[in-house]
Parts: structure tokens; sequence; C-alpha cells
């Protein structure tokens, strides 16, 4: 399996074993999902992926990861609440 690394926006596909930036792509397959996964192949010989989020699948990301924060926040209430409950019984 090919190592994944965030595209990035000023230094495209930096390689995660020499640290080359703005590696050459290799493969460019079209978006889907909102996420494009670039190819890289590296002078130094490693290859890894890149991966690009557009805009709304990273909002789209950022209110899941927003939604998660307010389960767990509830849950961990519902923890507290129980230790206490455990504690005083
Ligand atoms: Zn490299």
């Amino acid at each position: 399996m090919a190592r994944k690394v965030d595209w990035n926006q000023e230094k495209g596909g930096c390689c995660p074993e020499c640290g080359s930036e703005r590696v050459p792509v290799s493969s460019s397959p079209p978006w889907r999902g909102g996420v494009k996964f670039r190819s890289h192949r590296c002078a130094c010989g490693a290859t890894f992926q890149s991966v690009q989020m557009s805009d709304e699948a990273r909002l789209d990301e950022v209110s899941k990861l927003r939604e998660v924060a307010v389960r767990t926040r509830a849950m961990e209430e519902e923890l507290a609440r129980l230790n206490r409950i455990f504690n005083y019984a």
C-alpha cells in the first residue's frame, strides 16, 4: 500500500521519506466524492499518494467532527454522572 500524505496548496505532494516538495505526479485520477488522490514518484525512489479534499468535503468533515465532539461531550457528561452515582451509592 502506498503511503498517504496531505496535498499541500503551496508545496503540492511532499515526500514522506526525504521531505522534497512538489514531487512529480505519476498519475492523477479524477475527483471522486470531493477527494482527489495523486500518485507521486520522488527522485529518492519513494512512491506515495497525496490526498486533496475539496472545500466542500472539508466543511463536511468539519461538521462531522463537530457532531462527534458534541456526542463525545454528552457521553463524558453521562459517564461523570454515572461515576457520581456509583461513587456515592
Ligand atoms: Zn523523496
